[in-house]
């Protein structure tokens, strides 16, 4: 894919936390890389993570000292970024023992400016004067994933698996040619490759289509990466960082520029598979209007994503019970939110309880729009494999179902079975 671009052209490459495991893997991708600018690369940007299992730990870490500093706080932040600032430094230093100059770079170098929404920030800008200045003198650039600043200075971090993001907001920065995700799998599947031995390689892939997978769990892509490269037109190729470089890959790029659209697209693209969620019930639920948009209403103002939603049905004493998922991570602050609304409005009987041990899987794809039956299918055949299904939800190019985490799996390759290779 280098061949299609002249030599300065500005590229991004990110290495995940696989890519840079330990040492032999560091030494691997410093070699590829001072290959690339002897080759005569003169622009090139590495963004990269935490070594893999190092972010876990760092959560674990904070635990220990403080099971309530989780996700939201400044010092959790400051913890978990620690990971990509190693990776930052052995990255350099590998560099450098092969004779490349490096230039080791820390989002407040590079003033990676987010909002201060800790754990989920979102980059608002970034300063690449510094990359320009390096790239002059031969450095390669080699930037942190994952971390940014606040306004105020502080620390933070853009969600788990968000270092794509942060490498696609730099390629975005930087004009670049393109954004390499190197990764651990040859590229976007047609589901998990780990869970679906007969999943295939997706060539070519649209944004759309790929938000909606990454949306709906498959993790090979951080969600906001995918928005990003969509909004700004950045192609993305999704790369093994672990085969030969003439091999098998993902691209994803603006429709127009794809040379091999297939003339009709497939019902669906891919299945994936969201271990991540929990179902909260709402009961006593006030049938007066309003009520409903009160408690999405304050989820929504706390950055809660609430995703499948069922209208149960009235109790006897005429109040309403509503169901829906959020993301694990954000339950405890979904059930206080209501509890909160409850006192405030005097909603005495409005109550939140949560169930865990639940999956969401989903299949995907834009061709669903002009094929008919797909729900239909969907049904039968989990129905065939004796899956219950608790819950469900579709949209024009999407369906989702709320099985037991322990069909979860079983559920995967039925779908796959039933849409890709069946
Ligand atoms: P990295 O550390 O490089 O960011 P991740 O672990 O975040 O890598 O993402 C790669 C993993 O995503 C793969 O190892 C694979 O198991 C998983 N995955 C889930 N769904 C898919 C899919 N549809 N295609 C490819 N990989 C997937
Ligand atoms: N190190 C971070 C994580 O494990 C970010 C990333 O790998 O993309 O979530
Ligand atoms: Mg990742």
């Amino acid at each position: 894919m280098y061949q299609r671009f002249p030599k300065d052209a500005p590229i991004v490459q990110k290495y995940g936390g696989t890519s840079v495991g330990d040492a032999q893997r560091i030494k691997d991708v410093a070699a590829r890389l001072a290959r690339q600018h002897r080759e005569g690369w003169s622009k090139l940007a590495v963004v990269v993570s935490a070594r893999s299992g190092e972010t876990n730990r760092l959560v674990e870490m904070v635990r220990e000292v403080s099971p309530k500093a989780v996700e939201g706080g400044p010092a959790y932040d400051m913890a978990l970024a620690a990971g990509e600032q190693v990776s930052v430094a052995l990255l350099t230093a590998a560099l450098e023992a092969e004779g490349v100059p490096a230039q080791p770079l820390l989002a407040y170098k590079l003033d990676i400016r987010t909002d201060s929404a800790h754990a989920k920030a979102r980059i608002r800008s970034i300063d690449s004067a510094q990359i320009h200045a390096g790239w002059e003198r031969g450095r390669v650039a080699v930037v942190a994933g994952f971390q940014g600043v606040t306004d105020d200075q502080e620390l933070t971090t853009l969600g788990r698996g968000g270092s794509d993001t942060s490498a696609v907001a730099l390629a975005v920065a930087l004009d670049a040619a393109f954004c390499e995700i190197n990764t651990d799998v040859d590229g976007v599947f047609t589901a998990d490759p780990r869970l679906v031995p007969e999943a295939r390689l997706i060539e070519q892939l649209d944004y759309e289509t790929a938000l909606e997978m990454a949306s709906l769990g498959s993790k090979v892509l951080h969600p906001r990466c995918v928005e990003l490269g969509a909004k700004w037109r950045m192609p993305l190729v999704v790369r093994n960082t672990f085969t030969p470089d003439h091999h098998r890959r993902t691209w994803l790029m603006p429709q127009s520029d794809s040379q091999t659209q297939p003339i009709e697209a497939l019902a669906v693209s891919g299945v994936t598979l969201d271990r991540a969620i929990a179902r909260v019930t709402l009961t006593g639920v006030p049938r007066e209007r309003g009520a409903i948009a009160e408690v999405f209403g304050r989820l929504g103002e706390l950055g809660v994503n609430v995703d499948v939603i069922v209208h149960d049905r009235v109790d006897a004493d005429g109040s309403m019970r509503v169901g829906f998922t959020v993301a694990k991570s954000d339950l405890e602050q979904a059930k206080s939110a209501v509890r909160e609304l409850a006192a405030e409005r005097g909603y005495t009987g409005l109550q939140a309880t949560a169930e865990t041990g639940l999956a969401k899987v989903s299949a995907v794809g834009v061709g669903m729009r002009s094929y008919a039956g797909v729900a239909g299918r969907t049904f039968r055949a989990l129905a065939a494999k004796d899956i219950d299904i608790r819950m469900i939800s579709t949209s024009e190019i999407k369906i989702s179902v709320v099985v037991d985490d322990k069909a979860a799996e079983a559920a995967v390759r039925a779908l796959h079975a039933e849409f890709v290779t069946g």
